[in-house]
C-alpha cells in the first residue's frame, strides 16, 4: 500500500490524513527528516505559509523535501502549501521550496471574502463541480508553459499541476468530497510504477 506523508508542522493536518485513509492510503505524519525516507508522496497542508516555511527549516526538513520532489516524488500543496511550492511570491524577495513554475499572490480574495465556498469544475476530476473551500486563499497569478491549469475562479488560477507537483488554492480536505485526494493517490501510484 502506498504511504503518503502529511507535513505535520502546522495547519490542517488531521483532515488531510483522514481523507487519505478514506481513499485507501497509509498515512505518515512527517515531522523529522527520516520520515521523508518512508513516503511515496507528500501533502503540504494549509496554514500560514511564513510559519510553515520557517518550521521546515527549523526541523531540517527543507532540503530533504526539495530533493525528494526534484527526484519525482508527487507533492500536493493546498492553500499555504501552494505558496510553499511556488517559485515566486508577489511582493516578496524570497520563495520557500520554489519547485513549481508559478508566481503566487497571497490573500488574494480581500477581507470581505476571508472564507467562502464555490463549486468549480476541475479538469482531470470527473463528474460534478468540486466544492472548493477558500480560507484567506492565495491564487496563481501566472504559470510556466509546462504547468497545466486545472481550475480557475474568475480570472484567477486556483488549481494546477506541473508533472509530479499538484497545487490548489482551496482546501479539499475541508469538504466531504474525496476526489482530489483520490486523484493525488493516483499520481502517487503512477510514480511508484516502473517505467
Ligand atoms: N493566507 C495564508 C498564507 O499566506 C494561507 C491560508 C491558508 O492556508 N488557509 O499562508
Amino acid at each position: 500500500m502506498e504511504r503518503v506523508g502529511v507535513l505535520n508542522v502546522q495547519g490542517a493536518v488531521r483532515e488531510h490524513a483522514d481523507h487519505l485513509r478514506r481513499v485507501g492510503s497509509e498515512v505518515v505524519l512527517v515531522k523529522h527528516p527520516e520520515d521523508l525516507q518512508v513516503i511515496d508522496g507528500l501533502i503540504i497542508p494549509g496554514g500560514e505559509s511564513t510559519t510553515i516555511g520557517k518550521l521546515i527549516r527549523k526541523y531540517e526538513l527543507y532540503d530533504g523535501i526539495r530533493e525528494r520532489i526534484e527526484d519525482g516524488m508527487p507533492v500536493f500543496g493546498t492553500c499555504a502549501g501552494l505558496i510553499l511550492l511556488a517559485k515566486k511570491i508577489e511582493g516578496s524577495d524570497e520563495a520557500h521550496l520554489a519547485v513549481m513554475d508559478t508566481v503566487v499572490d497571497r490573500n488574494s480574495f480581500g477581507r470581505q471574502r476571508e472564507s467562502f465556498e464555490a463549486n468549480l469544475p476541475i479538469s482531470e476530476i470527473d463528474g460534478e463541480a468540486f466544492p472548493c473551500v477558500f480560507i484567506r486563499a492565495p491564487h496563481i497569478v501566472s504559470a510556466g508553459s509546462d504547468v497545466s491549469v486545472l481550475a480557475t475562479y474568475g480570472e484567477k488560477i486556483v488549481a494546477a499541476r506541473q508533472g509530479n507537483r499538484l497545487a490548489t488554492a482551496f482546501h479539499p480536505e475541508l469538504s466531504d468530497d474525496l476526489r482530489m485526494h483520490a486523484y493525488f493517490l493516483d499520481m502517487v501510484r503512477g510514480s511508484s510504477q516502473p517505467d
